[in-house]
């Protein structure tokens, strides 16, 4: 039996007559670039994140690098972020011209450790002298989020901005201290992709920035559009940063069955979790699931650690199944970053986690067969 990663034609087939004939208003419309499409499903987006404002951008690579650039941050200036990420989070620092500071991960959540960005706080200038720390760039990995509370304390504490990366983690709830609070809704800006892997995928590119600032907001919506307002007067240097309306159709229409999709995912999530209970594969843990939140994981990615896990992703390969691993080599070791100085032994959760991390099949459509299927040929493998 085949059990692929990720099979999109089985969400599309049920959607098939939806989606297209919302395509097919914007065909008749042709109207492509912004507008009323667009104007909509950010204000379905903004509601569905707990966000005041949602402005729609052409990927989560972008999403993050307008954050950035709205928030003034360039040379000069630091981010703190995780090494444990897709390149994209990191990528976007650079691209604005600041120095992206890495702190390691939690081992259980895989995501940024708060007392890691305490600890490279409490002792800056010793390490970082030349460079102001501005912002921090939690990634909500794999959708669970990260310790927002003591990220947003430490924020305060150090007047920084906070950039949610929340490209895995759309709908994913904390239970914040005022509350459960979805992702994006937290910091100074959320970003999020719509790339058709993600949990809410389009039918190509595109990204969406949240954030409760109507000021800043505003900002984001002229920096998407060259920084033109009105047309053709250019207060400040953006770019085409712009979300297409073909797209905004696509997603407004999933959007409505995200909540089923991430549920379908946490079911699913839930049998390979007793399947592979007492045996030595370690799965996934649910941080947030005891307290009132609905919906503590979204499960963009089921991510196991094994032993010999490059021999057990062979297995499963020659097996048919399909498997990844994200990422195989934390990001203070690319190459692309040697300038930055680090070396291996740094960062050891992150490290060993690109050692031992597999993602296996999780979509919502996956049958208990091809579970079973998935698990057997797991346990077969080790
Ligand atoms: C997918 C992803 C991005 C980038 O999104 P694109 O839409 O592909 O540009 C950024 N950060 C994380 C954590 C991601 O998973």
């Amino acid at each position: 039996m085949n059990v692929p990663m990720l099979d999109l034609k089985a969400q599309y087939g049920p959607l098939r007559e939806k989606i297209r004939s919302a395509m097919d208003e914007v065909c008749d419309a042709q109207y492509f670039i912004l507008g009323p499409t667009v104007t909509a499903f950010e204000a379905e987006t903004a509601a569905y994140c707990g966000s005041a404002e949602a402005v729609g951008v052409s990927s989560g690579s972008d999403a993050l690098i307008i954050s950035l650039m709205a928030l003034g941050i360039g040379p000069g200036d630091a981010v703190i972020t995780t090494p444990f990420t897709f390149f994209a989070t990191v990528g976007a620092i650079e691209r604005c011209g600041a120095t992206p500071v890495f702190a390691d991960i939690d081992p259980v959540t895989f995501n940024i450790n708060p007392s890691a960005i305490a600890e490279l706080l409490a002792h800056w200038p010793d390490r970082f002298a030349g460079l102001t720390p501005r912002a921090i760039i939690p990634v909500h990995l794999y959708g669970q989020c990260a310790d927002m509370d003591a990220i947003m304390g430490l924020a305060k504490q150090h007047d920084l901005a906070v950039i949610e990366d929340g490209a895995q983690a759309i709908g994913s709830e904390y239970p914040s201290v005022d509350g459960p609070r979805r992702a994006g809704s937290m910091g100074t800006t959320g970003c999020f992709s719509f790339f058709p892997s993600k949990n809410l995928g389009g039918f190509g590119d595109g990204g969406l920035v949240t954030t409760q600032n109507a000021e800043l907001a505003e900002r984001l919506r002229q920096m998407r559009n060259h920084g033109m307002n009105p047309r053709y007067y250019h207060k400040m240097v953006g770019g085409n940063f712009r979300l297409d309306a073909l797209q905004a159709a696509v997603l407004s229409v999933k959007l409505r069955h995200l909540d089923d999709w991430h549920a379908g995912r946490r079911s699913n999530a839930a049998y390979y979790t007793s399947a592979f209970a007492d045996t030595p594969v370690e799965t996934p843990a649910m941080v947030y699931a005891d307290s009132s939140v609905d919906q503590p994981h979204i499960f963009n990615q089921f991510i196991i650690r094994v032993p010999k896990r490059d021999a057990v992703k062979a297995h499963l390969v020659a097996e048919g199944i399909g498997c990844d691993i994200y990422y195989p080599l934390s990001l203070h070791q690319q190459e692309c970053f040697a300038g930055l100085g680090y070396s291996a032994g740094d960062f050891p959760e992150a490290e060993r986690a690109a050692g031992e991390v597999l993602a296996l099949p999780i979509y919502p459509e996956l049958t208990d067969d091809m579970q079973a299927h998935v698990v057997q040929s797991v346990l077969a493998a080790i």
